[in-house]
This record gives C-alpha cells, structure tokens and sequence, in this order.
C-alpha cells in the first residue's frame, strides 16, 4: 500500500482549497480497501472516503488517511426483455457512466448526465436533478461496514432514501461503497417535463427526442447555468431547498405571494432555497475571494485563494439573512470537513 504524506487537497476537490491531508491513499481495489482500514486501526488514525471531491469543503487540515476510491468497471449482470442490470464499481466517474448507458439506449439516468463526482457518492446524497433522483435506478448498495466489519448489500428500500440524504448520510463514514447495482430501462420513457428542457429542444427543432438529444439538451442547460469548476471553484448547491409545513407556507405566502415553493405532500412546501438566498440580495455578492454565484445563487464560488473557513463564514451570513428574512433555516447540502 503506498501512503503520500502531507498532501495537497487542494486539486482533490472542486472547491480547490488548499488543506491538506497528513496521509493519503488510492484504492482500486476491496483488498486495498481492507489494507488501508487495518493501516488506519493499526495507527489509530481517522479515515476518509473521497470520490471527485465535489460535494465537499475542507475547512481545515485531514488528520488522518484520505482514501481516493478508484474502483472502476460496468458490468452488464443481468438482462429481461425490458431491462438492464448492471454492477458499476464506485470509482467510476458519474457522467462517464451516464454518457455509456445513453450510447447503449438504455434509459433511467439521462436527466443525471453531467453531475460531477463519482458513482459511489451518487446513493449518498441521492443526487437528483431535472424531476429524476437516482434512487429511482438503483436497486442495491454493496458497501464495506466498518462497525461490523462486514461486506454487505444494501437494497434499495434498506437505504432510506430521501431527498439529498440516504442512510449512508446520515451514518458518515460507517459505509464504504465499493459498487452501485442499477437497473436500467430498454424502452426509455423520457422525462422531459422539468426545467428548462422542452424550451432546448423546441429551439433545436427536436419534437420526438431520443435519449441523446434530452442528455444533450440536459448538458447544454447545465453548461450554461452552473460554474465550471476547473475554471471557478464551486461545489454545485450548496444549500439543500428546505421543507416547511402547511401553515408557515400559508403565513409566508401572504407576505411573499410571488415565493417559489410547491407541495410536496398534503402538510408539506418545499422552498427553492435560491430564491430565498436571492431575496435577501445575495446572488452575484462577493466578499474577497468567496462569492454566491451571479447566475444562481445556490452555488457558492471560489474565486482564487478562498479559505474553506472564509467559505463557511459566508454561508453562515446567507443563512443568518435568509433566517431574519423568512424565519427558515437552510441546511448546508455540501459536507463540511
Ligand atoms: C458544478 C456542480 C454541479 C452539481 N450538480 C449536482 C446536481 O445537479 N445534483 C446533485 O445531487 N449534486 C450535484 N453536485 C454535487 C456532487 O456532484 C454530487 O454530490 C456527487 O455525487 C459527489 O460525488 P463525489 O465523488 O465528488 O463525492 P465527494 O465530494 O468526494 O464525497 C461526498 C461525500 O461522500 C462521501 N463518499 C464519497 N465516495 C464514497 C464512497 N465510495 N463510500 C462512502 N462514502 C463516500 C465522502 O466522504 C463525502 O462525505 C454538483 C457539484 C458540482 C461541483
């Protein structure tokens, strides 16, 4: 097992800020995985799993071994006359995986096509976007426990499933997914309802889309709202749109009528957390190296030399005014390291 010492997070994560780690690692493996977690209870040292980096800010300096999970392959382990059920290694990055299932035609994560990161992260957050959650495709988890020492198969219903949360959340680090089971659609039924898809596809001239042309359009959408991280730091959103029940919807709703929020279930809103952020003046403010991003205003930017604490500093200032503002508590979605 080979361990670099004091290295650089800096380009291990879309942030880029310059923490570093005491000890670091990369895993291709479940044996190297094993090795690493012995290693780590032999000198009594904290770990963490990272995959792309892209939902995480460093705030300070890892005192521990940063494993870099780099389990690759798709393997088709199944067929019927409808699906595809494949075995993906948690290493493999996201949108790679996406681009190879929408060559094949195989439907069900199109929507999901150009979210950074890697497709063991994809289960922890639940990543969504466009009207999909990859919940929807997943069928099991197979992860290294650390508190039994066990491997095991999660299925989907024992992953507790929510939005932006999964057991693997809420138990941080109790899990090492080393492989995602999904299963995937021959006959793709296209969703194209959400956002600002169909508008893409009518300016294209495309009236019956194939699932290029809807991961396509989906790319163009998010390429021309969404930082790039190689040239701006950013972790995507970085707050989730937070739930509120029935009755402080309806009291907030008559003093804010033009709020952007839907129902979710009959005593439940979920807000969008950028308009909030945005009615507080906060879309495109910078303070030094830290801003909230000109064109949506839940993605939080590095413009240089930010500081993971100059980061978390600013977020506290947009919950704090969005707090005063509406009485709602945002929830950071980036985890905070
Ligand atoms: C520009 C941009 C756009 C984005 N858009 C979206 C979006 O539309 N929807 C969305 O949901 N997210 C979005 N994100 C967030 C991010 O891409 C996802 O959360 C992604 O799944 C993170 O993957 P990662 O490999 O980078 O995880 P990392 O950031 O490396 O890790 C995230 C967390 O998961 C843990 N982890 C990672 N891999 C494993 C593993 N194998 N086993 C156990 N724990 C693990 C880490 O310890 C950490 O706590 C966006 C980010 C960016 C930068």
């Amino acid at each position: 097992m080979l361990v670099e010492e004091n290295k650089s997070l800096k380009k291990l994560s879309t942030f880029g800020c310059d923490e570093t780690c005491h000890y670091f690692t990369s895993i291709d493996s479940n044996h190297s995985l094993l090795e690493a977690i012995n290693w780590c209870k032999e000198k009594n040292k904290p770990y963490l799993i990272l995959g792309a980096g892209s939902n995480v800010l460093f705030t300070k300096s890892f005192e521990g071994l940063v494993l870099k999970m780099g389990i690759t392959g798709i393997k088709k382990t199944n067929e019927t006359a409808t699906e595809i059920f494949l075995t993906v290694g948690a290493g493999e990055n996201w949108h790679h995986f996406v681009s190879y299932c929408v060559q094949k035609s195989w439907g069900g994560i199109e929507n999901l096509s150009l979210i950074p990161g890697t497709v063991g992260a994809s289960p922890i957050q639940n990543i969504g976007a466009y009207g999909v959650e990859v919940k929807e495709v997943i069928a099991s988890v197979c992860a290294f426990d650390t508190h039994t020492n066990d491997w095991i198969t999660l299925q989907n219903s024992d992953c507790a499933f929510e939005y932006r949360d999964s057991i693997f959340k809420k138990n941080k680090n109790r899990y090492i997914i080393t492989s995602v089971d999904f299963v995937l659609k021959k006959q793709a039924i296209l969703r194209t309802d959400y956002g600002a898809i169909k508008d893409v596809l009518h300016e294209k001239g495309i009236k019956k889309p194939n699932l290029n042309d809807l991961s396509s359009a989906i790319i163009q959408i998010r390429t021309s709202k969404l930082p790039d991280p190689s040239i701006l730091g950013n972790a995507g959103s970085f707050f989730k749109n937070p739930t509120i029940s029935k009755s402080i919807f309806e009291k907030l709703y008559t003093q804010f009528p033009q709020m952007m929020a839907y129902p979710i279930s009959d005593n439940a809103y979920k807000i969008a957390a950028g308009w909030l952020i945005e009615q507080c003046g906060w879309k495109g403010i910078r303070k030094g190296m830290v801003g909230c991003y000109e064109k949506q205003s839940l993605v939080l930017v590095n413009y240089g030399q930010a500081t993971g604490k100059e980061i978390l500093a600013f977020s506290e200032e947009i919950i704090q005014s969005v707090l005063k503002k509406f009485n709602v508590l945002l929830e950071r979605e980036v985890n905070v390291l």
